[in-house]
C-alpha cells in the first residue's frame, strides 16, 4: 500500500506520524471547562467526532456514541461499527472531499487525555531475550521458567495507575531490602526503571465461563498503544516471590494517547516467531498475530536540549501474540471486557541496543551507560523524561503512534 492523501495538507507528508492511512483514535480537551471529546488525528490535526456526530456527518449507531469522553461506547459496538466509521473517515478526509475546516483542531492547541475508561489491565512477560536477561541477571541462568514455552505468562495488574502520555510520575516510596541487609527498609526506589511494551486494547469482551479461540481474540481486539510499564526493581525484587509482582509495578503505567487500530496495522502483520515446543492445541490459531512495528526509547535529563537515543527494536521480536495472550487469559472462565488493556511484556532484541528496559541495558545497574550529554546512567533519576515512540513503516508513509512520556519527579514524603 501506498500513501493515501488528504486534504488535510499535513497529513501528505511521508514524515507525519498520522497520514490518511492511519487515523487513530483519541480524547482531547479544547480547555478545563469543555468536556473532552473524541476524535481522530489526521497530520497534526484532529476531526472532532462529537461534532461530525452531532451534525450528522458520521453515522455508527441509531444514538450518538461520541457525547462521551472516553471510546469504550464506540468500542462495544464491534468490527462492523468500527469498519464502517473507518470507511466514512477515509471518504470525508479524503483529498477532493468537502474541506470540513471547522471540524478541525491543532493537536498543538489541546491536551491529550486517556482515550478509554481502562477496565482491567493485565501484564504479560511474552519477550523471550527479555525473560532470558532478568533470568541471567536475577537467578543467575537465562534459562527460561519451565513454563514459558507452554504459558503466556502474566499477572493482573491495576487499571488505576494507567495514566496517559505526559502525566508526571513521582518515584514510589516502598519496601525493600538489600542483599546484605538483616531487615528490609521503607523509602524512594533506587532502582527505577521502564519497560517498552505495546499495550493491546480489548474491544469486544466475552462473558464470564465463555473462553474464546485465538482467532475469535484477534477480532476482539480493536487496537494498540505503546505502554511504559514503569517499575521499581528493588521493591519487585524483594515482594516478587512466590505470588508475582505488587507494589514495584502498581504506581504508574504510562500509555500512548491514540489508539492505532488493528485496521491500520493489518497491511504490518506478521508471524510469531518458530515455536521451540509445540503449543497446547487451545493456543493455535490461523492468522499472524504480531506486527512489524519500529519501538525506540529514550531518556532526556533534566535540562538537556536533547534526548539520547537507548534502544530501537521491534514489536515482531516477542515470542506470544496478544491474542494468543486474550485466549489465554480468557480460557479458564475469565470474562475480558470492552476496555481490558493487555501489555505486551517488555520487548528485547539480542543486542544490549536493543533492550527494552533499564535493567537490562545496565545490567542490573553493573554496567553504567552514557547519555548524549556525557552524563551516565544505571537506573532512572529525578527529572529524567522518558519517552518510547514506534510506527510501522510502509511505502512512502507511516503509521505512528506518537510517543508515550513520562517525567520522574522526587518522592513524596510520608505520609502525604
Ligand atoms: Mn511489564
Amino acid at each position: 500500500m501506498t500513501l493515501l492523501r488528504s486534504w488535510v495538507e499535513s497529513a501528505n507528508s511521508a514524515d507525519t506520524n498520522f497520514p490518511l492511512n492511519n487515523l487513530p483514535y483519541g480524547v482531547f480537551a479544547v480547555d478545563s471547562e469543555t468536556m473532552p471529546r473524541c476524535g481522530v488525528a489526521i497530520g497534526d490535526m484532529i476531526f472532532d467526532l462529537f461534532k461530525a456526530e452531532e451534525d450528522g456527518l458520521i453515522t455508527v449507531a441509531d444514538d450518538a456514541v461520541f457525547d462521551v469522553p472516553y471510546w469504550n461506547d464506540f468500542m462495544e459496538l464491534g468490527r462492523d461499527a468500527w469498519s464502517a466509521l473507518r470507511t466514512q473517515l477515509t471518504a470525508l478526509l479524503a483529498e477532493g472531499a468537502t474541506e470540513l475546516h471547522d471540524y478541525l483542531v491543532a493537536q498543538a492547541d489541546v491536551e491529550m487525555e486517556l482515550p478509554i475508561a481502562v477496565s482491567e489491565y493485565t501484564d504479560f512477560y511474552a519477550g523471550m531475550q527479555h525473560a532470558k536477561n532478568m533470568g541471567a541477571i536475577l537467578r543467575g541462568s537465562p534459562d527460561l521458567p519451565a513454563n514459558w514455552l507452554h504459558i503466556p505468562v502474566g499477572y493482573n495488574g491495576r487499571a488505576s495507575s494507567v495514566v496517559v502520555s505526559g502525566t508526571d510520575i513521582h518515584r514510589p516510596n516502598g519496601q525493600m531490602k538489600a542483599p546484605d541487609a538483616a531487615i528490609p527498609s521503607f523509602g524512594p526506589t533506587k532502582r527505577l526503571d521502564i519497560e517498552l511494551e505495546m499495550g493491546a486494547i480489548v474491544g469486544t469482551g466475552c462473558a464470564m465461563g465463555r473462553p474464546i479461540t485465538v482467532d475469535q481474540a484477534d477480532d476482539m481486539i480493536f487496537g494498540y498503544v505503546l505502554l511504559n510499564d514503569w517499575s521499581a526493581r528493588d521493591i519487585q525484587g524483594w515482594e516478587y516471590q512466590p505470588l508475582g509482582p505488587f507494589q514495584g509495578k502498581a504506581f504508574g503505567t504510562t500509555i500512548s494517547p491514540w489508539i492505532v487500530t488493528a485496521a491500520a496495522l493489518e497491511p504490518f502483520r506478521t508471524s510469531v516467531p518458530e515455536r521451540e515446543m509445540e503449543l497446547l492445541p487451545y493456543l493455535d490459531s490461523t492468522k499472524d498475530g504480531l506486527f512489524d512495528i519500529e519501538l525506540n526509547v529514550l531518556m532526556q535529563p533534566k535540562g538537556a536540549d536533547k534526548a539520547s537515543l537507548l534502544a530501537t527494536t521491534n514489536y515482531s521480536r516477542m515470542y506470544y501474540s496478544a491474542a494468543e495472550q486474550l485466549c489465554h487469559h480468557a480460557v479458564g472462565g475469565c470474562g475480558m471486557a470492552t476496555g481490558d488493556l493487555l501489555g505486551s511484556g517488555t520487548i528485547s532484541g539480542p543486542t544490549p541496543d536493543e533492550y527494552g528496559s533499564l535493567m537490562e541495558k545496565s545490567w542490573a545497574g553493573r554496567e553504567p551507560f552514557t547519555l548524549d550529554t556525557g552524563e551516565t546512567r544505571t537506573f532512572i533519576e529525578d527529572g529524567d523524561t522518558l519517552t518510547l515512540t514506534g510506527a510501522a513503516k510502509g511505502d512512502g508513509y507511516k503509521i505512528g503512534f506518537g510517543a508515550c512520556v513520562g517525567t520522574i519527579l522526587p518522592a513524596k514524603s510520608f505520609p502525604v
